[in-house]
């Protein structure tokens, strides 16, 4: 069997050309949505993510602005920029691109976010609100899963989803969203004992864990629907080379390095019955919530 690929680039485009038309009905009341960005900071990845997140900002007419901090920043500096994105009225998201550097106390600043700006859904307030199942701002990159289920025609209601990772930012939040759609739900993590024993029993397995390749075939169900959250970046050969299909490997042997998931795509896609590929899975559908977080959070006011 080889999966359905899970194409999140395009499910991403969907989710954006229904923004247009909400961005156009907002900019009819004089409204346009606007995100505050706040890097801090030199790490490469982060860098990027930002990029990608603006870039589409621009694609949709959006506002956007970039606040860039030295890595050497303190707390006070960082807090002082969230409350000026928190005062200023074009600016109807904040996004505080993390990690921060350890100096900085990130629980704090994100405590500070105005939570009718959280779009990244980190906020205390926001994060009690989806426990309590009354959704405001989701965390995006669970909800884009969500997305891609639903939009895939995957059913949720009644299955096994099987989680693994438990980050306030991915795992837990992914969680909550497989509960409230009626999943039967176990959360996987680093001190599990025989995880493949827990993610072979699942319909649906999430992997948000953050080490290339883990969930292997033997983890997985004949027949399992799986999305594959993480983005590690291989520049080891060897691990390149059991980790990538002949067409990605040579694209890596040209770069030096490639960006896979948690998943061992080459063994687990002849199991599953669809999967999603890194890049081109989670990481666009992520973007495209934040935007869609960021048009509802300049709606909500309009
Ligand atoms: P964290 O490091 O915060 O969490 C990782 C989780 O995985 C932890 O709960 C940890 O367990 C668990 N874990 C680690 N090792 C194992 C193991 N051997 N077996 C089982 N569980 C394990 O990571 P994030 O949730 O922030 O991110 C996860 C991945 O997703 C990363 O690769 C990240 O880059 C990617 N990501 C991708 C996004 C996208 O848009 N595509 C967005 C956000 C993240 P414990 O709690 O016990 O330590």
């Amino acid at each position: 069997m080889t999966a359905t690929l899970l194409d999140g680039t395009a499910t991403a485009r969907a989710i954006k050309d229904e923004l247009r038309a909400e961005i156009q009905s907002l900019a009819a009341r004089g409204r346009r949505p606007g995100l505050g960005v706040l890097l801090v900071g030199d790490d490469p990845a982060s860098a990027v993510y930002v990029r990608s997140k603006t870039r589409s900002c621009e694609e949709l007419g959006m506002h956007h602005e970039t606040v860039h901090l030295p890595a050497s920043a303190t707390t006070g500096q960082v807090v002082s920029q969230v409350e000026d994105y928190n005062r200023r009225a074009e600016i109807h998201g904040i996004l505080v691109q993390l990690p921060l550097p350890p100096q900085v106390d990130s629980e704090r600043v994100l405590r500070l976010v105005d939570p009718g700006k959280d779009v990244d859904g980190f906020h205390p307030w926001n994060v009690g609100l989806l426990v309590q199942k009354r959704p405001r701002f989701v965390a995006c990159t669970p909800a884009g899963i969500m997305e891609l289920l639903a939009r895939n025609g995957i059913a949720v209601a009644g299955r096994r989803a099987v989680v693994v990772g438990r980050s306030d930012i991915v795992g837990k939040p992914m969680a909550l969203l497989l509960l409230h759609a009626d999943a039967t739900v176990s959360v996987c993590h680093s001190k599990t004992r025989d995880l493949a024993a827990v993610t072979r029993e699942a319909d649906i397995l999430v992997a948000a864990i953050g080490r290339a390749g883990l969930v292997q075939r033997e983890h997985v169900k004949p027949g399992a629907v799986v999305v594959d959250v993480g983005q590690n970046r291989v520049e080891d050969p060897e691990q390149a080379r059991q980790l990538l299909e002949p067409p990605r490997l040579a694209d890596f042997e040209r770069k030096g390095y490639a960006m896979v998931g948690d998943v061992h795509f080459p063994s687990v896609k002849d199991v599953a019955s669809a999967i999603t590929p890194v890049p081109g899975g989670v990481g666009p559908l992520t973007i495209a919530l934040l935007m869609k977080n960021t048009v509802k959070a300049a709606a909500q006011e309009a």
